[in-house]
């Protein structure tokens, strides 16, 4: 990262979900704004004025942590006496939620764990498509993959473009089809598609526009 201010610094937590479906695609969102608001210009600390306490529930809570490298807000926490649980709710039209939802829970579970000094080790994944709340146990390992993932975001630049998905079947809805061009990457510059989903691009079928 080019620049010393602490929004620069830091890994918005939801960019480690975005990470997860594929570093590629967060390249472009992070450094062409192809898709809406870079995650580097959200100004959480506006948030932080925001938050509210309500019963059992505690909500709109900013976090920002320089020891993990993380900022990003939650909107949901359960309070159960002396417990807090993360929530992070999900649209989920596909009616389930995916490995990089756990790692952003995760993430979330971490910065919680900087303010209460006590290990986060639950926290839940609620779905609006079906309703449902699911418990999501908090790992050593899911804590590792977010560590990770924030030193490989840190160390990204802008001279680099991370190579094609493993997953093409993920390219059918990315928003950044049209600017990644995989198909087109992989016939025109085959080397930059070895090693990737994209290696054989005849195998690989999408249909339907970008979304
Ligand atoms: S089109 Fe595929 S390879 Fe390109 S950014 Fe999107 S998901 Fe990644």
């Amino acid at each position: 990262m080019t620049s010393s201010n602490f929004r620069d610094e830091l890994v918005h937590v939801s960019a480690l979900n975005e990470f997860v479906y594929c570093p590629r695609r967060f390249y472009y969102q992070r450094y062409h704004d192809e898709i809406g608001t870079p995650y580097e210009l959200v100004d959480g600390r506006s948030k932080h004025e925001e938050q509210s306490r309500r019963g059992g529930w505690v909500r709109e809570r900013y976090f920002r942590s320089d020891e993990l490298g993380l900022h990003g807000k939650l909107d949901l926490i359960e309070n159960d006496g002396d417990v807090l649980t993360p929530v992070e709710r999900k649209r989920a039209e596909s009616e389930t939620y995916f490995p990089s939802d756990e790692v952003q829970l995760a993430g979330y579970c971490m910065l919680l764990e900087t303010v209460t000094g006590d290990p986060v080790n639950l926290g839940y994944i609620y779905l609006y498509s079906t309703d449902e709340r699911h418990a999501v146990r908090i790992t050593d390992d899911h804590r590792e993959t977010v560590r990770e993932i924030v030193r490989q975001i840190q160390a990204m630049s802008v001279e680099t473009i991370p190579p094609l998905t493993d997953t093409p079947s993920k390219c059918e809805a990315c928003s950044a089809r049209t600017y990644c061009m995989p198909e087109e990457t992989a016939r025109l510059e085959p080397k930059r598609a070895r090693g990737t989903g994209w290696e054989d691009p005849d195998a690989v079928s999408l249909g339907g526009d970008d979304v």
